[in-house]
């Protein structure tokens, strides 16, 4: 009998391969199940691997074959139906294995066992028996810290995560102050439970029957459906149904969603029209809770997850139905590492599984419309707003010749003075943040550049301070030309910030709320300003893209974009579709609710064929026009994309790498498949790297995926590769 076997195991590593290694029977005898976890040296260090297969010989020498270590598991956790669906994710983006599978598990297990988690403690102050609150904080006079944290708990309750973040050193005297019963210690559940409220469910309209029926029909076999329904329509309905269905089954329910920030009001909705166990699962988390959360779905005490991109990995046995919410939206797609993208996962994962996936928008990527187009997928429509309002009026402001302040038209300020004066709110919308996006100096036309990037630093006024977007580079903000030495600097152009102080000034009786990334990085920011606008507490909300995403402000009856110049003469080939999506997704925000609604759009090109397509016969027209224009440009979806990107501290590190790969790829015969380049990216110099890419486009997958297996993993053997950092991106979200 022999003592040990050779596995395969995909390592974490740059490398598109797997390693053998020799498994004592001493070390682990049992069955072996891919997926399992195995440590393992590898270089220096030693890694944690994943077994793949067994083999009976290997390339290696068996004297040179290097042993496990140890066996994690007992068995694979990440099941046999999510392994599935990374080995062919790994295949179908061309990224190594090891990495794929250790970006899908939840980082607390790098350093642990899978077991069953702990919960997480939270504290909060509590009525002492015998003491007033008074004498507590008296008998706390001399333990300073002690009433420090005291203090910070009675204005809020804290768990590991907020008290390190307001204080360091808080274990000690959080346990002082159990004993002392000024204090309770709970713990956060990760599993929510929900409680119907029949209540809260409307009879739904023909529209919302048709598309449940339609769908729940099926619910056993794979197939595709898209619910395209106006902003408002009532799409969580039809998921609310479907979900109550499938649950009924003893299925499991994966929802996707693309924001963190919407979580909270999905959850809560869910939580008060199902009775069944929810867990949520985004970024915010820490690595326990979201290990926890995990760890509930893939052992059952979970029916439905609610989670952001990377949930889409998730282990569920019993898993019936996938609905991604909201399908456009670009943060389904991984920028970095392993690029996948989540709303296309979920199609595989559901035909692997032969159950439905729910695709839902207002507006449907093209991509999605183009398989609509082609009957691939399985359309619903929700034509009306489920509460039968109108959708809002939307007419262009045309800038030209006009007199602006602060790019705004003085026509766009009466006009928010006129809804202000009805009691209505006003959304505001530029996609930029701070308060303008460049300073120059009116003597020289000196301008405030970044030196590593080719764009400008942008000018954050109340941190008085220069930011460049790109790199992430800071300076303060000069108050003397660099140039010339004047004084006499302009703030050149506005962002959310600028708009925020000049309307604030304006109408000095109603709230100023600003919604970017700058006003809601703390915990609960977000929240806050949320509860503010919904309270109607706040008048006027300025806000970049994070506010055109969902959120239900029934009280808004104006909506305003400021900017759309920029997109319209984009150099990345989706700008025109995120516009669009933009506008129709913004206005939806408009008139929800009593009031009748309105948006106004601001550009100097009131003419754009888009916009005009987009106004007067609506998404649907546009995306058609906007599909035969990428037939014709021979860009996705017409034609398949992958990007090989790469960068270099020099322009020649970058283009010989790129004209290496070229010359690679034409060894071979290249029938049907095009490549395009070296060309600079639209960006070329960025965080001071030059940037190059080639474009490799071809129309059927079935020729440019065994292609990409072939070409990928030998670029890494190229001797120019060393000199430069490159990545493959296929399908890629722009090509910036
Ligand atoms: P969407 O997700 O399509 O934007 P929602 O599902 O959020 O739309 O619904 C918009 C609003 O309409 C919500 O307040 C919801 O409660 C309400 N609503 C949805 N369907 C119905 C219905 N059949 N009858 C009455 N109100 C409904
Ligand atoms: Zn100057
Ligand atoms: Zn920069």
């Amino acid at each position: 009998m022999s003592t040990s076997r050779i596995v395969k195991i995909a390592v974490p590593c740059p490398l598109y391969k797997t390693f053998d290694y020799r498994l004592s029977n001493t070390v682990f005898a049992q069955k072996l199940i891919p997926g399992m976890r195995m440590r393992v040296s590898f270089g220096r260090q030693q890694l944690t691997g994943f077994f793949i297969e067994e083999t009976t010989a290997s390339d290696i020498a068996d004297n040179k074959l290097k042993p496990v270590i140890s066996v994690l598991d007992d068995r694979n956790f990440l099941s046999d139906e999510v392994l599935k669906l990374l080995l062919w994710a790994a295949r179908y983006y061309v990224h190594p294995l090891g990495d794929v599978l250790q970006t899908a598990l939840p980082v607390y297990l790098r350093n642990h066992e899978d077991a069953t988690p702990s919960l997480t403690p939270y504290w909060s102050t509590c009525s002492h028996p015998d003491l007033t609150p008074d004498e507590v904080l008296t008998s706390l006079k001399r333990a300073p810290k002690q009433l420090q944290i005291y203090q910070l708990l009675l204005q809020e309750k804290g768990d590991a995560d907020s008290l390190s973040e307001a204080t360091d050193n808080w274990r000690a005297p959080i346990k002082a102050l159990l004993e002392k019963k000024f204090i309770r210690q709970q713990f956060k559940p990760v599993v929510l439970h929900g409680n119907a409220d029949s209540d809260k469910r409307p009879s739904l309209t023909d529209e919302q029957v048709d598309a449940v029926d339609g769908i729940s029909k099926q619910l056993d076999t794979y197939a595709i459906h898209v619910l395209n329904g106006v902003t408002g329509s009532g799409k969580t309905e039809v998921y609310l149904a479907l979900c109550e269905t499938a649950l009924a089954q003893g299925k499991q329910v994966l929802i996707l969603v693309p924001e963190i920030g919407l979580t909270p009001q999905l959850t809560q909705r869910f939580l008060q029209r199902l009775d069944t166990s929810i867990v949520v699962l985004h970024s915010a988390m820490n690595d326990r809770q979201r290990y926890a959360a995990w760890h509930a779905a893939a052992n059952r005490q979970a029916q439905v997850v609610i989670g952001t991109r990377s949930s889409i990995f998730t282990p569920l046995p019993d898993i019936g139905l996938i609905i991604v919410d909201e399908e456009h939206d670009g943060s389904y797609k991984q920028q970095d590492g392993f690029r996948y993208n989540a709303r296309d996962l979920a199609i595989v994962r559901a035909k692997n599984k032969n159950i439905p996936v729910l695709l839902g928008s207002a507006t449907p990527s093209l991509e999605v419309l183009n398989k609509i187009n082609e009957q691939r997928y399985q359309v619903h429509y929700l034509r009306q707003r489920a509460n039968k309002k109108a959708l809002p009026k939307i007419s262009l402001v045309n800038l030209c010749s006009q007199k602006l302040q602060e790019s705004m038209a003085d026509s766009l300020l009466q006009k928010i003075r006129q809804h202000l004066d009805r009691q209505g709110q006003v959304l505001l919308f530029i996609n930029r943040r701070g308060f303008s996006p460049l300073l120059m100096c009116h003597d020289c036309g000196w301008t405030t550049s970044c030196h590593r990037c080719d764009a400008h630093m942008t000018y954050h006024k109340r941190r008085e301070q220069l930011h460049c977007h790109h790199c992430g580079s800071q300076r303060p903000a000069p108050q003397l030309c660099d140039e010339c030495g004047s004084s006499n600097i302009l703030a050149i152009g506005a962002g959310t910030e600028r708009i925020e102080n000049f309307l604030q000034a304006q109408f000095p009786e109603t709230k100023v709320s600003r919604i970017d990334r700058d006003t809601t990085r703390n915990k609960g920011a977000l929240q806050d300003k949320l509860d503010k606008a919904h309270s109607g507490e706040s008048g006027i909300l300025v806000g970049t893209q994070m506010l055109a995403k969902g959120h239900d402000f029934p009280n808004v009856t104006l909506v305003c974009i400021l900017d759309t110049d920029q997109a319209l003469f984009s150099a990345d080939f989706r700008a025109a579709e995120h516009l669009a999506q933009l506008i129709t997704q913004v206005s939806g925000r408009a008139g929800r609710a009593e009031k009748a609604g309105e948006v106004l759009i601001q550009t100097h090109h009131p003419d754009h064929p888009l916009l005009q397509t987009l106004l007067h016969k609506g998404y649907q027209a546009f995306a058609d026009a906007a599909l035969s224009e990428r037939r014709a440009a021979g860009l996705p979806p017409a034609r398949h994309l992958v990007l090989l990107r790469c960068e270099s501290v020099t322009v020649d590190a970058a283009q010989q790498f790129l004209q290496e790969a070229v010359t690679l790829a034409r060894t071979v015969d290249l029938q049907d498949i095009d490549l395009f380049g070296p060309l600079p990216a639209p960006m070329e110099r960025r965080a001071g790297r030059y940037r190059y890419q080639l474009m490799v486009q071809s129309k059927q997958r079935k020729k440019l995926h065994p292609f990409l297996s072939w070409w990928v993993p030998q670029l890494q053997q190229l001797k120019s590769a060393r000199k430069v950092r490159w990545s493959i991106d296929v399908d890629p979200y722009d090509t910036f």
